[in-house]
């Protein structure tokens, strides 16, 4: 009985010394030629490849490496096997850090000083306090929900959208396409904390965009297929959204010229809002076999109906 992974180096050696230390009765491979495929019950990768039913006949858990699946496409899951996305507190931590530095940037107009200190202009704006602002997250699961818990203190207004119907202390919870309109109608900062699924492609159009108040902002830390580009652009061009936060694009990396770079009113990460720390991914990954070995569900089994 097997672990696999097949990651970047120093990911492997730190899964190698965890997976000793708190495994060691399950087998541990941190490459394609350090075990039998027939023995791997337990594979972690980023992308697999598209025969893995034939290539990994015992295959129980496929874990990816990161919070998301939407990079695992076109691959025959073995019959009986469970997809299972990453859940630990490294990815969890930065994320909701991320939004939270977003959300704050937006509410205190930081993307409008940065322009105007490029142009060297001393400028005041009116004052706006939290409890005059409303924050709409867009997903409100692991990382929606941390990110609630952590924007709680500062006194925005709180409402959340998700694909179920959710009750949540202090926080206006909307699913479905009218409660999302609903959301909208009244969003001033918009969070995008969504899976990337055939549902929620190219979400963050111009329509969606429309519904938001004028003036409103946009934190982006879901994928880049959520986002139409062009349409965020012209949104903030018209003057309609006021400032963006975008950590993820479509295509990545952003092509070198394209006006997402240079917008005055949006700020650019290179999809560093998260990523899952080695450590606790390790150690959250081994509690998820133990849960299988006891005949419980690993957390993060992925509802492929869904595609989340
Ligand atoms: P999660 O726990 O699965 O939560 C997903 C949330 O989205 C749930 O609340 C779900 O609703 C909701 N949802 C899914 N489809 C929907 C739909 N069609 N309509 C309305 N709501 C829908 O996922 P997570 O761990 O929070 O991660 C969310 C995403 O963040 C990942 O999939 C990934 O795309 C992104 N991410 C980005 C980075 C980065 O570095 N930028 C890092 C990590 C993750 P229900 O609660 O009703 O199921």
């Amino acid at each position: 009985m097997t672990f696999q992974i097949l990651s970047y180096p120093g990911r492997v050696e730190t899964f190698r010394r965890i997976f000793g230390r708190d495994m060691p009765e399950v087998g541990f491979a941190g490459s394609v030629e350090e075990a039998d495929p027939a023995d791997v019950r337990y594979l972690m990768a980023w992308t697999f490849p598209d025969n893995l039913a034939t290539r990994y006949p015992n295959l129980e858990l496929i874990f990816s490496t990161g919070a998301g699946i939407d990079q695992i496409t076109g691959v025959d899951i073995p019959p009986g096997a469970k997809l299972v996305r990453m859940i630990e507190e490294g990815v969890t931590t930065l994320v909701r850090d991320y939004v939270v530095m977003g959300v704050l940037g937006l509410h205190r107009d930081l993307p409008a000083f940065l322009a105007q200190q490029r142009q060297e202009v001393w400028k005041t704006r009116d004052f706006v306090w939290p409890d005059q602002r409303q924050v709409g997250i867009l997903g409100l699961g692991e990382l929606g929900m941390a990110t609630v818990h952590a924007l709680r203190p500062f006194g925005f207004n709180l409402a959340g959208w998700s694909r179920t119907q959710k009750t949540i202390e202090g926080v206006d919870c909307y699913h479905g396409a009218d409660g999302l309109a609903a959301m909208l109608a009244k969003t001033d900062i918009l969070v995008c904390l969504l899976p990337l699924t055939a549902e929620t492609r190219h979400i963050l159009n111009a329509e969606l965009f429309a519904q938001l108040p004028k003036g409103a902002g946009l934190v982006h830390a879901g994928r880049g297929g959520h986002l139409d580009q062009d349409a965020l652009l012209d949104s903030l061009d018209s003057g309609h959204l006021s400032g963006a936060f975008v950590d993820v694009t479509d295509p990545e990396p952003l092509p070198t010229g394209h006006r997402l770079w240079s917008h005055p009113h949006v700020v650019l990460t290179p999809h560093i809002a998260g990523h899952s720390r080695p450590e606790s991914a390790a150690e959250a990954t081994i509690a998820n076999i133990r849960r299988h070995l006891a005949g419980e569900l690993p957390k993060g089994v992925v509802d492929i109906r869904h595609g989340y």
